[in-house]
């Protein structure tokens, strides 16, 4: 029998990079600090909530399709301590199966084919081809080096009637750059009198250091009327696999994300939802992890310094980026990345995964959402 003919919608995309690499340091031993996951669990509180959810006799059932009405409670109470400014529970706030269905479930809700997306590069690898699903066009703005920040004259330059909404990334992956209050004055000034609206993926909001705060749009208030502000409790609760997010957007947007949400998964595991409501109040959980992180950031450049990796400024996020000219000149990042976990024993990630077109810097990702022995292990490695 002849199989079907099939034609990709993405001909271009292989496996996520992120598979590949895990994948990879499973076959080989390394440590793996490539994908960003990390290597400890969640709060206790948390687990022993989700335990006993689970032996709670009607929490087994579907939750209600924008998410459980005493999480949603939790989620705008919270906001509003953060970020001052309470979403309505009822109208503003829905629970999704992780950031990564609130994004493809915006994007689907909202571009036209031959509508652009503006991005900002690097970017996370599941935004173009989401706007490309949709028969929107993604439009690549470099982020500026050396410190990976947007230039807004460049935004400014590839805004046009045709763009349905900007895709902001803060703290950024991978990059760990993070936007200013002015970064969002400057924006809302190019955004105003247009029908663009905004994406800001803050899955890392928790992750900012060196005394900076995190500049949430939910905060902003011109930029929120037109926004979804994006979080997920896998960053927060170092629960990567239990992929609970949410999206904060007004009314109207939020309408249109729930038109979409409701046939992609329809709603989000019940007694997932109650742990994380039983523990979201407890603002010294969330309070704890910019110091939390920013130890590890510390401890992880301390450990490299001896190499001659250059190490990139980290302001956010749970990444490092590292330049690695003088440790393997001339070899483009793919191949490092890999020799690096076959041969010195540590997964990393090739910043080239990261752009539309593989643009090589010669720069890896380390993730160091790890614990003290796991960091310290990888970096002997490295210094060897
Ligand atoms: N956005 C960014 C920038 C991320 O790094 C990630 C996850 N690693 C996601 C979205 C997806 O979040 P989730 O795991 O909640 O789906
Ligand atoms: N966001 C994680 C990272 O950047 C990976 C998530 C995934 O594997 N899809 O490493």
């Amino acid at each position: 029998m002849p199989s079907p003919h099939l034609t990709s919608k993405l001909p271009d995309v292989g496996t996520s990079i992120f598979s590949v690499m895990s994948q990879l340091a499973q076959e080989t031993g390394a440590i793996n600090l490539a994908q960003g996951f990390p290597d400890y669990d969640p709060p206790r509180p948390l687990l022993e909530a989700l335990a006993r959810h689970v032996l709670t006799p009607g929490h087994q059932q579907y939750a209600p399709m924008p998410g459980l009405p005493r999480l949603r409670d939790a989620i705008a109470a919270k906001t509003a301590r953060l970020y001052g400014y309470q979403p309505d529970p009822t109208t503003e706030i829905t629970v999704t199966n992780g950031a990564t269905e609130a994004l493809y479930a915006v994007l689907a809700a909202v571009v036209r084919p031959g509508e652009e997306v503006l991005i900002l590069e690097p970017a996370y690898d599941l935004y173009g081809p989401a706007v490309r699903l949709q028969g929107g066009v993604p439009v690549y703005v470099p982020l500026s080096r050396p410190d990976f920040r947007p230039d807004w004259d460049r935004v400014a330059a590839a805004l046009t009637p045709r763009t349905r909404l900007v895709l902001l990334n803060s703290p950024h992956n991978p990059t760990g750059a993070v936007l200013t209050p002015a970064d969002l004055d400057t924006l809302a000034g190019l955004l105003r009198d247009t029908d663009t609206l905004l994406l800001s993926d803050e899955v890392y909001e928790h992750m900012v250091f060196d005394g900076a705060q995190h500049q949430s749009v939910t905060g902003h208030p011109e930029l929120r009327e037109r926004a979804f502000v994006l979080s997920s409790f896998g960053k927060t609760y170092h629960a990567t696999g239990w992929k609970v997010g949410y999206c904060v957007a007004p009314p109207a947007l939020s309408a249109e994300l729930r038109r979409v949400h409701q046939f992609v998964t329809f709603s989000v595991s019940t007694p997932t939802q109650h742990a994380l409501a039983d523990v979201l109040p407890d603002a010294d959980l969330y309070d704890a992890l910019p110091a939390f992180y920013q130890q590890k950031r510390d401890l992880f450049r301390e450990l490299l310094a001896p190499t001659d990796f250059g190490l990139l400024p980290v302001p956010g996020g749970y990444f490092q980026v590292a330049d690695f000219r003088a440790v393997a000149p001339g070899l483009d990042d793919v191949t490092f990345a890999r020799q690096l976990t076959r041969d010195t024993g540590v997964a990393v990630v090739p910043l080239s995964a990261f752009y539309h077109d593989g643009q090589d810097h010669q720069l890896v990702r380390f993730c160091f959402a790890k614990q003290e022995a796991t960091l310290r292990a990888a970096a002997d490695r490295l210094r060897g």
